[in-house]
């Protein structure tokens, strides 16, 4: 009989799970798993259960938010023969479970795993640290994706910081050595995103074009400083529709990156904060672990890189208008997340 760890965070969500517990376990019972149950008691509880136990079992489930899903991986990353993965997203909705496209029916997201077939995803470490599917500093950093509402405030923010003229100089920029095989990138960075999912608060333009979620490579989008607001507009605006022609935006694909830096650097890791540090080495571990995913999903995601992969690169702006850039960067922002004009209000 196969087994199942089944790890969930009754706090996620405000207690969400707790109303669908019972049908979850019935269900995984009669597609003839032997069940182990268990609460997590508080931070790095479900990583290390993860990992003292996660050999005993075929699949771990998790339940809970990005950080829970989080703390699994880091548990079962050391592990000689892990476990598949299974996960049901509860609260907010988050990026990683709109990857594979996971129902935000607690049910039904069980269902899916029970039905799933394993895709090799790969997994991201950061010094000694693993994330699922982002990296970030700067800009955005500082803020959780966890909550995508706390993201697309952020942005909403920036609409508005960009009209204002203390815009440029109240931005943090950090002056970062990267080096990418045998390429070093020397400059003052605003922002920098190191990802291996299709969208980022629920923005799909800022991962890039034909991602691939299993090739062993990341998609790294650095920002340099910008010298003037005209700039920064462009590199806002070329955000928007995707176009990473922009002399200020460094878009590639890695299996490795590494930095250092003379000052601290703020990270994030999977919208949970990541550390401070002078340098990293951020590493892709092709197809580490195997998330339980509905076939129809796989297929999708086959579908969708081949459909990406005739994407028009030569979508340029020839001319650009400041005025036009802003308002069609709020126009953007509200339209997408109901952003309200006064900043008071987020
Ligand atoms: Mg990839």
């Amino acid at each position: 009989m196969k087994r199942i760890l089944f790890l969930f965070n009754a706090h996620a969500g405000r207690g969400k799970i707790k109303n669908s517990l019972s049908d979850i376990i019935e269900l995984f019972v009669n597609s003839d798993y032997e069940v182990t149950v268990h609460s997590t008691k508080g931070k790095n509880d479900a990583k290390e259960t993860a990992n003292a136990r996660g050999e005993e079992f075929d699949i771990i489930v998790a339940s809970g938010g990005d950080g829970t899903l989080n703390e699994v991986i880091n548990g079962i990353m050391p592990l000689e023969k892990k476990p598949d993965v299974g996960f049901i997203p509860v609260g907010t909705t988050n990026d990683f479970a709109m990857n594979f496209n996971i129902s935000k029916i607690n049910v039904n997201a069980a269902k899916s795993i029970v039905l799933g077939k394993p895709y090799a995803y790969d997994i991201g470490s950061f010094n000694d640290h693993y994330f699922n599917y982002v990296a970030a500093f700067g800009l955005f950093a500082d803020v959780s994706y966890a909550t995508p509402q706390a993201f697309k405030n952020a942005v909403g923010r920036l609409a508005y910081l960009i009209e204002g003229a203390k815009a440029l100089t109240s931005i943090q920029t950090y002056h970062m050595q990267f080096e990418c095989g045998d390429e070093i990138i020397e400059d003052d960075f605003i922002f920098g995103i190191i990802t291996n999912a299709n969208s980022v608060g629920g923005f799909k333009t800022i991962t890039g074009h034909n991602v691939t979620l299993n090739d062993g490579l990341f998609e790294v989008m650095l920002i340099k400083r910008p010298s003037n607001l005209l700039e920064f507009s462009g590199i806002m605006n070329s955000l928007i529709i995707g176009d990473y022609t922009n002399k200020n935006i460094l878009k590639f694909k890695t299996d490795e990156i590494k930095y250092h830096s003379e000052k601290l650097v703020d990270w994030s890791l999977d919208g949970e904060f990541g550390g401070s540090l002078k340098r990293a080495v951020i590493t892709n571990h092709k197809q580490a672990v195997n998330f339980l995913v509905e076939e129809s999903v796989i297929e999708e995601l086959e579908a969708v890189n081949d459909a990406d992969s005739n994407y028009d690169d030569e979508k340029i702006l020839t001319k650009i208008d400041e005025d036009e850039i802003i308002n069609k960067f709020k126009n953007k922002v509200s339209l997408d997340y109901g952003i309200k004009d006064d900043p008071d209000e987020w």
